[in-house]
């Protein structure tokens, strides 16, 4: 899931003129975002109050694709909560015998450092034992000293911390559904059943929070036959329409024009011209198949990924249009197929409205590259007490340094991973909810 298109990493270049390179981007991107926070209307006093998670990371070398993709998952609602808790100790949801998990090795970690974010100690901290255990278990990407792509990284603790926490002890063989059966049934149906076949393998807080489902629509171009598919999604990839990035130039386009690109029909080709799909109904491969994507189900936490980054064999390029991304009150319905739960439960307008609680932002071009997290604060019931305004606080997290940014500061051109969270929590999460907080 949320497969990264290409990582933001250095070419080989002569040892000078990269060093050099990397100091001009380095200057550049501080200097941004000094400005960023210079802009802020809210003043200092944040460290001082506890429970906030403004703990800064301290950067171990070029770790600030780690240190900016952890801190967002920090500050997940729920999640947190939930880690925070050890109740993942008691109800024997920590599995230690997942082949597709870390041995609980990673979630374990992690909690330690969030035990710390989340003190009062606050503060900075340096990672070092998250840091060795990641660079450990995944070493063909992780474990160097670049520059990694902060998106994949995010997608790999997710997808562990999803394993490490999955309540199937022995993950059964679960079929497809069948074609025929599919065409047979409802499409509300289908997507039940499929959904259903899915939590037999896993079931995990994580996929109770943030997974999420979509609907693809395959046409056979020989027969026209369409075959359709229901698929998890942790993350939402969404592409950047370039087309208009000239005319829609500094005022930005709106993030809803993302979300239609990536709902378009459009045909299932690599660059290559190839296409591995094969028709059920003619029995063979069928080049130039051309599918569609809408949403089904919609978790609670929302990621999504811009596809900044764009790569073939010959030439790299990041896009850098700035996306205009709503801070609150995002409403999804209109990306949703009209037959799904989605568009079902939304008897209250507020069932699928999503409200903007962290952003993971890339400063800079293909090399040399920052990256920084902004995140909405959500105080503790005690932090909460000791702050009069119930204006959101928005803090910026670039390694080490925490400071609060201004709100309309959030939205800028560096935006790479946005994370919502509903704003009318599924039923289920809200019973968790007041358990835990
Ligand atoms: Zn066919």
């Amino acid at each position: 899931m949320g497969k990264g298109d290409s990582a933001p990493t250095s070419p080989t270049k002569p040892a000078q003129a990269v060093q050099t390179a990397a100091n001009e981007a380095k200057n550049k991107v501080q200097a941004q975002v000094k400005k960023a926070v210079q802009d802020t209307t809210e003043n200092t006093k944040v460290c001082t109050i506890p429970g906030f998670g403004a703990c800064g990371l301290v950067n171990l070398g070029n770790t600030c694709y780690i240190n900016s993709a952890l801190q967002c998952i920090s500050y997940f609602p729920l999640l947190r909560s939930y880690l925070l808790s050890g109740e993942y100790k008691t109800t024997g949801d920590l599995n230690k015998d997942n082949p597709l998990g870390t041995e609980g090795w990673l979630l374990e970690e992690f909690v330690e450092l969030l035990r710390f974010m989340w003190s009062s100690k606050a503060g900075e901290k340096s990672p070092t034992r998250l840091r060795q255990v990641i660079a450990k278990l995944k070493p063909d990407v992780f474990a160097g000293a670049d520059q990694q792509d902060a998106q994949e990284l995010l997608s790999y603790v997710l997808d562990a911390l999803m394993e490490d926490s999955n309540r199937v002890r022995k993950k059964p063989y679960v079929e497809g559904l069948e074609d025929d059966w599919v065409k047979n049934n409802g499409l509300y149906r289908v997507g039940e059943e499929a959904w259903r076949r899915e939590r037999r393998r896993s079931r995990s807080i994580v996929t109770d929070v943030i997974t999420g489902q979509t609907l693809s629509t395959t046409t056979c171009p020989v027969c026209n036959y369409s075959s359709q598919k229901f698929d998890p999604f942790n993350l939402l990839s969404v592409p950047l329409p370039t087309k208009t990035q000239s005319a829609s130039g500094s005022a930005g386009m709106p993030l809803g024009k993302c979300l239609t690109e990536f709902c378009k029909i459009q045909k299932l080709e690599n660059d290559e011209g190839d296409t591995h799909w094969r028709c059920p109904r003619c029995k063979d491969f069928r080049p130039g198949a051309k599918q569609n994507l809408v949403l089904w189900r919609l978790p609670d936490i929302l990621t999504i990924h811009m596809k900044r980054f764009r790569s073939s064999q010959k030439w790299r390029e990041k896009i850098t249009t700035k996306v205009n991304f709503p801070l609150t009150g995002l409403d999804m319905k209109e990306w949703c197929h009209k037959e799904s739960p989605v568009v079902h439960q939304t008897e209250s307008g507020e069932s699928y409205v999503y409200d903007l609680i962290g952003v993971l932002n890339h400063y800079g071009g293909m090399t040399g590259g920052h990256y920084v997290a902004t995140c909405k604060a959500t105080p503790s019931a005690m932090a909460k007490a000791q702050r009069e305004s119930a204006e959101p606080l928005w803090l910026q997290f670039d390694d080490e340094v925490v400071e609060p940014i201004a709100p309309k500061s959030v939205i800028s051109e560096s935006a790479y991973v946005l994370f919502y969270r509903r704003r009318r929590l599924t039923p289920a999460n809200v019973a968790r909810y007041s358990s835990l907080e």
